[in-house]
């Protein structure tokens, strides 16, 4: 779907209420066709982005374009754009047709006209045959589908949506989740994604934005965001992570060597440069630490980073094991399935092994977790 050509831009954005900045800096380059999420915990200014970019909010300085066109300053309903929103904002007094025929009546599209456009909507989001139901007698997901079908049947540019699950329950959202990718296959509409719910952005998205305190950490793709994380605030806000802080005891071209309570600990990819005696954090994802009893060759050759630990807690989550161990001060957890668990208890001394290539390192200055 997405053929690179840009369908959004946002130059510079910065949107002030009184002295603070909700919003500083942005630019943003959304393509045509693309699945782009705004993602980042509650008040980072994703809602605040999508505003500007629907109309509903004029930035402070900045320059935003829509197909090639300056829309900075054009009103929200010149705009080709629509929005959806978590609530859903259906018109209670008119039927499921009714409310998808608003935004063509507003075009003065004739009703006899639009019959056929009202029939492709519902069908694309699954509805045929809920037309002439209010919407209070439809469910909360179908109420979304049909405040997606109404925000489509115009077909604009760009279709908005604003946390639009999450007012649903867990299994219901998951549905949608797949239900609103489908649609965005099927049809040629660039969205536009606000979530805070990392999950949902990985699983859905082209590409996602990762946002804190109204700037950008990262724009990038769910494998890029998730294995190449910028900062270790998007390290720690996408997926799970291990935080190891410890001070810098070697310095080579392609690698560094962290000293983490007493065990050295190497890693090949680090974010930006560092000295000997610097205070770093190495990551690590659980997933990607291995457990055994004995610390053999093979063991040994495996994974550059081998050390013992013992067993600190241990949660079981239906299909797996988190394991956290300890060794110093300093806490990892890993994730074991449940057929390798094998009887493991608290106070187990076990080896720990990990690839150099797995370890991302920060300058400890930068954590901004
Ligand atoms: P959430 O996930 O909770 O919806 P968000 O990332 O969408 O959060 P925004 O709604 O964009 O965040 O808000 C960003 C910041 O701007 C917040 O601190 C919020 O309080 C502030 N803000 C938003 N709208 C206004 C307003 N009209 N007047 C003053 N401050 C505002």
């Amino acid at each position: 779907m997405n053929n690179q050509e840009t369908e959004i831009q946002l130059i510079q954005i910065t949107k002030k209420f009184g002295n603070f900045a909700a919003v500083q800096n942005v630019n943003l380059e959304i393509h045509h066709g693309e699945f782009f999420s705004l993602l980042g915990p509650s008040g980072c200014g994703k809602t605040t982005t999508l505003r500007m970019i629907a109309g509903l909010e004029e930035p402070t300085e900045g320059q935003i374009c829509l197909a090639g066109e300056d829309v900075t300053y054009k009103p929200a309903h010149l705009r080709n754009v629509n929005t959806v929103f978590q609530d859903y904002a259906l018109f209670p007094h008119m039927t499921v047709e009714e409310n998808i025929y608003f935004p063509l009546k507003m075009k003065k599209v004739k009703y006899s006209s639009a019959q056929a456009m009202i029939e492709e909507a519902l069908s694309l989001v699954n509805m045929t045959g809920f037309g002439k139901r209010y919407p209070q007698q439809l469910s909360g997901g179908q109420r979304q589908r049909i405040a997606l079908a109404r925000s489509l049947v115009n077909r604009p540019r760009a279709l908005l949506l604003d946390e639009p699950l999450g007012a649903l329950d867990f299994k219901l959202r998951i549905a949608m989740q797949k239900v609103l990718k489908d649609i965005q296959k099927n049809v040629d509409i660039t969205f536009i994604y606000v979530t805070h719910d990392q999950t949902e952005a990985i699983t859905m998205s082209d590409r996602i934005c990762v946002m804190k305190d109204g700037l950008i950490h990262q724009i990038g793709t769910p494998d890029e965001i998730y294995n190449s994380p910028a900062s270790t605030f998007v390290a720690s806000f996408i997926g799970d992570m291990n935080f190891l802080e410890g001070q810098v005891v070697q310095k080579g071209e392609n690698s560094v060597t962290i000293d983490v309570d007493g065990k050295p600990i190497l890693s090949t990819r680090f974010e930006g440069t560092f000295s000997k005696g610097d205070s770093v954090v190495a990551c690590i994802r659980p997933e990607k630490i291995c457990l055994d009893k004995v610390c053999d060759s093979e063991f040994q050759n495996k994974f550059e980073n081998h050390f013992q630990a013992s067993i600190h807690r241990i949660v079981f989550r239906g299909t797996d094991y988190e394991i956290t161990l300890k060794f110093g001060q300093s806490e990892i957890r890993l994730i074991e399935s449940a057929s390798e668990f094998n009887n493991k208890k608290i106070g187990d001394q076990l080896f720990i092994g990990f690839q150099k290539d797995d370890v991302i390192t920060y300058l400890k200055e930068c954590k901004k977790v």
